[in-house]
């Protein structure tokens, strides 16, 4: 039965695709590399070490559109860009144009590193109780405002995408997003991945027709492991976007359809879960601009990491920690030893990371101080020799620093809590070309699925990116430079890193996991860099993640392992399961990808060998 369903899905939506084709036969002059039959898929290999270029990202179809436009003269941002487009197509539950990210950028003509913040706004018309349910007065439940379209924010990729080529691309927009618009034309095969983030977000794609007419069965049901799924919508979207520029989006009709989709939801009959829609206006949509931004950086062992300023808490959390983790030689003291001093620090750092880290166009955020070393030396020296109690208090990152460590836990007006609640996906891609220039892209629609909301007529799905927002101060009547405001962005996690030694790039690494995110990176950073682990050995070893809560994320080889075993009697720290590299997702760190520039232009492309099913590393040419 199911079979035959789907034989005529697909014969409906080939009938669909040759109407369509007719109907946009204007849009036949733009430069198109669609054909009939859909291309062989490559390999998907988590690893690849060559010359040229590379690329890593969640998904083969979404590397290979990278790798395509560095064959095409393109650099590391073009092909950044057409990774992400392509990615929002093969897997549109942690990507494409409806939700928002962070690009870290090394120039290598320039030796410098820029970031573009891409991150969506909260409409006009949010205030700080836009997440405060009038009938209680109470926040409301986090799942279910992430349900709502009043979670979706102001898609900030394409303006991203459209910033970043124009600021530091070689190639147009134009050109960039057509190996997207090719896959989303020709089809690409459902894969295991695919199902498994269909089944995540599954009673919110069934809340909206446009979403279950995209990616579900007609009965409702993730799509069957192999299935051709084309999405001419969205090929017709980027078609549009490469013929009339961002503006089709944030001027025009895309935007105005968006708003449409957001404010007026179109619901499966019977659908109950959906009962707040969204503020947004076309307005909004005007208002909205990427904001190039400088990185942070700290000094780490004779390396120089940059990461993403605020509203990320990447570079000043990773910052944080890492200036803590100085004070020790990590790579000479027993690996327990040296595993309780980086839980530590991670608890330390995400204790000030809540309490201070907001849009720094709304909020003063003592960005200089977290980064100081001397203020990390405060902090520092709180730990003793047994774990700290979460939730952990913050400090007090204005200078002067005290010199001598604090008798006790600092007083701060600011109340201790626990890491916002994200906890969910995103992808990162790195990229780099044969110049050199580098690119850690991570970028999201926050949950798997984002809101669910697919806008109808356009192939995309919408971010649910609001709940990043704290719905409330932790205290009434308290400080939380995290609350929604009209055009504000929310707090995020997503902050990739690039390591130079003396001006020269070393390594880059991101990751997917919501709070996660932090932690995978400095985990996979002192693996490299105080364990001496290969780049793809600490990536894949097992991750384990401290954010300021009274246990701490382990997976499952970490814990069983003895190390946590001596971690808990040795220094009583405590682990919760995260059950499974696989499954349930919302219970996993998240998975990442790197680049380990290995000199005269080699460089190794690192994705997840496991997690989510594995990702894909390219090379432009392969060779050891
Ligand atoms: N919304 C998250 C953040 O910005 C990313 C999505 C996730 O992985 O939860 O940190």
């Amino acid at each position: 039965m199911r079979r035959s369903l789907t034989a005529l899905v697909a014969a409906a939506l080939a009938a669909a695709l040759a109407a369509l084709t007719a109907t946009l036969a204007p849009l036949a002059a733009l430069p198109s590399v669609a054909s009939a039959a859909p291309p062989r898929r490559p390999a998907q290999h988590p690893l690849a070490i060559g010359t040229g270029g590379a690329v890593a990202s969640m998904d083969v179809d979404a590397s290979q559109a990278g790798i395509d436009v560095l064959q095409r003269g393109g650099n590391a941002i073009d092909a950044a860009v057409a990774t992400a487009s392509a990615l929002g197509v093969t897997i549109p539950f942690v990507a494409g144009p409806g939700g928002g990210g962070f690009m870290v950028i090394y120039l290598a003509r320039t030796h410098r590193v820029v970031t573009i913040d891409g991150r969506e706004t909260c409409p006009a018309a949010c205030t700080s109780t836009t997440f405060i349910d009038p009938a209680t007065g109470m926040p409301y439940d986090y799942d279910y405002a992430s349900a709502q379209p009043l979670s979706t924010g102001v898609p900030g990729m394409v303006a991203t995408w459209a910033q970043a080529l124009r600021l530091y691309g070689r190639r147009s927009l134009a050109a960039d997003l057509q190996p997207a618009i090719a896959v989303a034309q020709h089809g690409f095969r459902v894969n295991r991945d695919f199902r498994q983030l269909t089944q995540s977000g599954l009673a919110e794609l069934r809340a909206y027709p446009a979403s279950r007419k995209l990616l579900l069965t007609t009965s409702g049901s993730p799509l069957p492991l192999g299935q051709l799924l084309r999405n001419p919508d969205l090929a017709r979207t980027y078609r549009l976007i490469a013929r009339h520029g961002a503006g089709y989006l944030y001027d025009g009709p895309l935007g105005r359809a968006i708003v449409r989709a957001v404010d007026h939801p179109r619901l499966t009959p019977g659908t109950q879960l959906i009962t707040r829609p969204g503020i947004m206006t076309v307005n909004d949509l005007r208002a909205y601009r990427a904001r190039s931004l400088p990185s942070t950086r700290v000094r780490y062992r004779g390396l120089d990491i940059y990461g993403m300023e605020p509203p990320s808490s990447g570079g000043s959390t990773i910052g944080e920690a890492l200036n803590i983790l100085s004070g020790w030689n990590l790579g000479s003291e027993p690996r327990a030893l040296a595993l309780y001093h980086y839980l530590e620090a991670s608890r330390l750092a995400y204790a000030d990371r809540d309490a201070w880290v907001g849009d720094p166009a709304y909020e003063r955020v003592p960005l200089s101080g977290l980064l100081s070393p001397a203020y990390a030396a405060t902090r520092r020296c709180l730990v003793g020799d047994h774990a700290l109690t979460s939730p952990l208090a913050p400090g007090q990152p204005f200078p002067p620093f005290a010199g001598t460590c604090p008798a006790a836990a600092p007083a701060s007006s600011v109340p201790a809590t626990t890491a916002s609640p994200e906890l969910h996906h995103t992808n990162n891609i790195v990229t780099t070309d044969r110049a050199g220039d580098i690119v850690a892209y991570t970028n999201t629609i926050n949950f798997f699925g984002g809101s669910g909301m697919t806008v109808p007529g356009y192939g995309f799905l919408l971010n649910n990116e609001l709940t990043d927002f704290d719905f409330a101060p932790a205290q009434p009547g308290t400080y939380d430079p995290n609350l929604p405001a009209g055009g504000k962005e929310p707090r995020s996690s997503m902050g990739p890193v690039i390591a130079l030694r003396d001006g020269r790039p070393q390594f880059t690494v991101g990751a997917a996991g919501g709070s996660t995110i932090i932690t995978t990176i400095l985990q996979t950073l002192i693996n490299h860099v105080d364990f001496g682990m290969s780049l793809p050995a600490a990536l894949a070893a097992p991750r384990v993640s401290q954010t300021n809560t009274s246990t701490s994320l382990a997976e499952p080889a970490f814990y069983h392992s003895a190390l946590a075993q001596q971690l808990t009697q040795q220094y009583g720290e405590k682990f919760t399961l995260a059950t499974g590299p696989v499954l349930p997702l919302d219970h996993y760190p998240g998975d990442a990808t790197a680049l380990a520039l290995l000199g005269h232009g080699r460089v190794e492309a690192i994705a997840e060998p496991v997690r989510l099913f594995g990702g894909s590393a390219l090379v432009v040419h392969p060779r050891r």
